[in-house]
C-alpha cells in the first residue's frame, strides 16, 4: 500500500475508541496513512498521545489544553505541558483556541489560556494548532495580540518555498469564510479541512478549498468526530482521511494522488517531519 496520506488532527486517546484501540492500529498499518497527529486537549490525553508518538513510526502528537478544558487551570498546569511538549515526537502546541459555541461557555480562561499557550509555542518555536469556533474575530486578535505572527516568531521557522513567510499556525477544521482564509494565508498560516467539506451544506468550505492555494491546504479528520461523506453515520476514523483528500482534489481539478501528495508534504513540513 502506497503511504501518502496524512491525517494532521485526530484523537487515538478518545474514548470512543477505547473498546477497539488494537483494530484502529492496525487499520491505520494497512492503510495509506503515513504520518497522523496525535492531538491532545487536556494533560492525560496529551501525556497519552505522546506515549502514542513514541510507540508508533506514523504517528506524531501534540499537546495542549482546548478551550473547554480550561477552567480552573493554574501554573502547574502549564509546567506539566511544558515537560509533556519536551518528550520527543510532541510536534506541536494544541490544539488550543476559542469555542463559543455554548452559551455557558467560561470565555475569560478559554482566552487567559489560548494567550498563555501561544506565547508558550513561541518561546518553544513549536508550531500551533487552532480550535476556533463562533470566535473568528478573538481568535485572530489573541493569535496577534500574543506574537503568532511576529517577526521573532517567523524568524524562528524557514521561509516556504516561494518566500513567503511561516508562522507554523494551523486553522484546525477550518469553518470561516474564503476572504477570512485569506487573511491568514496572507499572515502566514496554513488551513486544515476536515470531513464536513464533505457534507451537503459545505458551500462556504468548498469556496475555501477554491480559494486557497494548494501548498496551504492540509487534511484531518478530527476522528472520532465529525465523520466524511460517504462514511457519514459511522464512527470516524483516521483512514477515512482519504474520503476529504478526494473532496480536495475534485474541488482543485486534479488528480486524488496529486492531492494525496501535496498535503502530505505540507502537513511534513507545518510538523517539522524530515525522512
Ligand atoms: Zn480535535
Amino acid at each position: 500500500m502506497e503511504k501518502i496520506l496524512f491525517d494532521t488532527h485526530c484523537h487515538l486517546t478518545d474514548e470512543g475508541y477505547d473498546d477497539g484501540r488494537e483494530d484502529l492500529i492496525s487499520e491505520i498499518e494497512r492503510s495509506q496513512i503515513r504520518y497522523l497527529v496525535d492531538i491532545g486537549t487536556d494533560l492525560e490525553s496529551s501525556e497519552r498521545a505522546a506515549e502514542n508518538a513514541a510507540r508508533y513510526p506514523f504517528c506524531y502528537a501534540a499537546a495542549g489544553f482546548w478551550p473547554g478544558n480550561t477552567t480552573g487551570l493554574g501554573d502547574g498546569d502549564l509546567a506539566g505541558l511544558r515537560r509533556i511538549l519536551s518528550m520527543p515526537r510532541v510536534a506541536a502546541v494544541g490544539e488550543i483556541g476559542l469555542d463559543y459555541h455554548y452559551e455557558d461557555t467560561d470565555k475569560e480562561s478559554q482566552q487567559l489560556w489560548f494567550a498563555r499557550q501561544i506565547k508558550l509555542a513561541c518561546e518553544l518555536a513549536l508550531p500551533i494548532c487552532i480550535h476556533s469556533r463562533d470566535a473568528d474575530d478573538d481568535t485572530m486578535r489573541i493569535l496577534k495580540e500574543n506574537g503568532a505572527f511576529s517577526k521573532e516568531r517567523l524568524a524562528c521557522f524557514p521561509p516556504r518555498a516561494d518566500g513567503s513567510p511561516d508562522a507554523r499556525v494551523l486553522l484546525h477544521c477550518f469553518s470561516g469564510s474564503a476572504e477570512l482564509a485569506r487573511q491568514y494565508v496572507r499572515l502566514g498560516a496554513d488551513i486544515s479541512i476536515a470531513g464536513p467539506v464533505t457534507y451537503k451544506n459545505a458551500r462556504k468550505t468548498v469556496e475555501v478549498v477554491q480559494t486557497v492555494d494548494l501548498s496551504r491546504l492540509t487534511a484531518e479528520t478530527d476522528a472520532p468526530y465529525l465523520t466524511p461523506v460517504p462514511m457519514r453515520g459511522r464512527r470516524n476514523l483516521p483512514v477515512y482521511v482519504e474520503h476529504t483528500v478526494r473532496k480536495i482534489a475534485e474541488i482543485k481539478g486534479i488528480s486524488y494522488e496529486e492531492a494525496a501528495m501535496a498535503t502530505l508534504e505540507n502537513g511534513m513540513r507545518f510538523y517539522g517531519i524530515k525522512e
